[in-house]
């Protein structure tokens, strides 16, 4: 029976992109009456956060997939968790080691950037040198007498080339020569990508890996662990990245990334991913808005280009108007509680407005920055007073790159945040509250900033700085 599945790191805003590569999974299992598995990979333990989590399996979610194992539904080959899996990355560690297949590695972090130096000075391939890996069984006796930490690292052979069948690639090599000595246990005792992706493919019993492109040259170390541990493994097929329009990688400097970004802004989830299905992908009939069912009904990977698709928000937005004409009245009053007229919104606006209303009919007036896809307003009135356009551009963005920082979106890191960069861009806190409020709300006067900041948003607020300063 077919399984894929899906992996991310819970390291950030739930990325349209996994979306996209979820998608493609999906339709491939379905189509071949098979499994999709949703398995959160947070082995960075600097970089992973419980809050991420919740919010990628909210957002894959809310676009209408479904999957039929994971942390949240449970399943036959869990825990879904890499984090809860330690024991299992040990015990699989332990085999490569004893297997010589992996090595202890002592070199300090300082002999590795000397290496590196080295390496980039002379013009050098980038890597390992493979010291410890011909270390003398007494010399690893005598570091671990001395407790010193270490990484573990598979060994790669010295030359030699990997092959491997792509569907869509055809036949993909790779010289070994040029591959690094993977490190596969960081000191912490965690496992790395690497190790963690291959023992719970298998384990999980995971018949094609359909990822980001991003992962091919992975490709021949992934391969080489399967080889390892004696294991079939996995075809493994890699899909295109999206792109801005540019042609460069989509990046959240040049478009919004965060699937509830889109949520936010009132696109459907349908049309999203009908959206994602026209990356790199046509329907064999040329249809361009298609269901989900439909996309499954008829898929087919060979059909998949490997051409970067660009993510075209007209494209998109295109679609949406698609899709909302074809709902029923029933069906968009359902969508409009779903997104915004629900009680927990309109509740969190509540605090903020009720001093404000003198009679109900002036909610709308105060509030309706909240509801709104796009704002109009005189972007003139951006700057504060006596500072010139120029400057409000420049101090906008430097917010912006101080609130992707912000994890927990809420008043206290905000105003923390917008403090920070006011007092580096030599603003005080009036003259910052201004920009971003005219910002986001479209408006000189608008209820608490930091409450509204929390309410709107990270993803559509930084979006709203960004295109304020376009
Ligand atoms: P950064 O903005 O820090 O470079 P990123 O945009 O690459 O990060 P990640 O956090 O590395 O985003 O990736 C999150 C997930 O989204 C990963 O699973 C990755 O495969 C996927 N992803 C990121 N960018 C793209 C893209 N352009 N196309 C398809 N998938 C992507
Ligand atoms: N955790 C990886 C990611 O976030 C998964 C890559 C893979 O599918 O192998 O992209």
């Amino acid at each position: 029976v077919t399984r894929v599945r899906i992996a991310p790191s819970p390291t950030g805003s739930p990325h349209v992109g996994t979306a996209y590569i979820a998608l493609y999974n999906y339709c491939f299992a379905k189509s071949r009456g098979g499994q999709f598995v949703l398995r959160i990979e947070d082995t960075d333990q600097s970089r992973s956060k419980p809050v991420y989590e919740e919010m990628i399996l909210n957002a894959l979610r809310w676009t209408g997939l479904s999957w039929d194992e994971g942390p949240d539904v449970g399943g036959p080959h869990g825990p879904y968790r890499q984090s809860e899996r330690t024991e299992i990355y040990r015990e699989h560690l332990t085999r490569l080691l004893d297997a010589g297949h992996a090595y202890k590695c002592f070199c300090t972090p300082q002999r590795l950037e000397a290496l590196r130096e080295e390496q980039r000075a002379a013009g050098a391939h980038i890597g390992y040198d493979g010291l410890c890996g011909r270390l003398e069984p007494a010399e690893i006796a005598a570091r671990e007498a001395e407790n010193l930490p270490y990484t573990v690292r598979m060994r790669i052979p010295d030359d030699g080339v990997c092959t491997v069948q792509d569907p869509l690639r055809g036949e993909v090599e790779f010289e070994y020569r040029l591959i690094d000595h993977q490190v596969l246990m960081k000191s912490d005792g965690f496992p790395t990508y690497h190790l963690a992706n291959v023992v719970d493919d298998h384990l999980m019993g995971i018949t094609h890996v359909i990822r980001g492109e991003e992962w091919l040259p992975s490709l021949p170390k992934h391969i080489l662990l399967y080889e390892y541990f004696g294991w079939q493994a996995p075809q493994v097929i890699h899909l295109p990245l999206l792109r801005n329009e540019d042609g460069s990688k989509l990046s959240k400097r040049k478009n919004p990334t965060s699937i509830l970004y889109y949520r936010d802004l009132g696109i459907l989830p349908k049309a999203l991913l009908n959206f994602l299905g026209t990356m790199a992908y046509s329907q064999p009939d040329g249809a361009e808005v298609f269901s989900l069912d439909e996309m499954v009904a008829s898929f087919d990977i060979q059909r998949m280009s490997l051409g970067g698709p660009i993510f075209t928000l007209d494209k998109l937005n295109w679609l949406n108007q698609k899709h909302v004409a074809t709902l029923s009245e029933d069906e968009i009053l359902t969508h409009l509680k779903e997104w915004r007229f629900n009680d927990d919104f309109l509740r969190r606006l509540i605090p903020v407005m009720s001093k404000r209303i003198h009679k109900l009919g002036d909610f709308m007036k105060h509030c309706d920055f909240f509801f709104y896809s796009d704002l109009a307003y005189d972007k003139a009135l951006l700057a504060p007073k006596g500072k010139e356009p120029e400057d409000t551009r420049d101090f906008l963005q430097k917010l912006v790159w101080e609130l992707e920082k912000v994890v927990d979106f809420q008043k206290e890191a905000l105003e923390a945040a917008i403090v920070k960069v006011a007092q580096i861009h030599g603003w005080n806190l009036r003259q910052a509250t201004h920009a971003v409020r005219v910002a986001v709300t479209g408006k000189t006067v608008a209820p608490p900033m930091f409450e509204v900041l929390e309410i709107v948003g990270s993803d559509v607020s930084r979006n709203r700085m960004m295109q304020a300063i376009q």
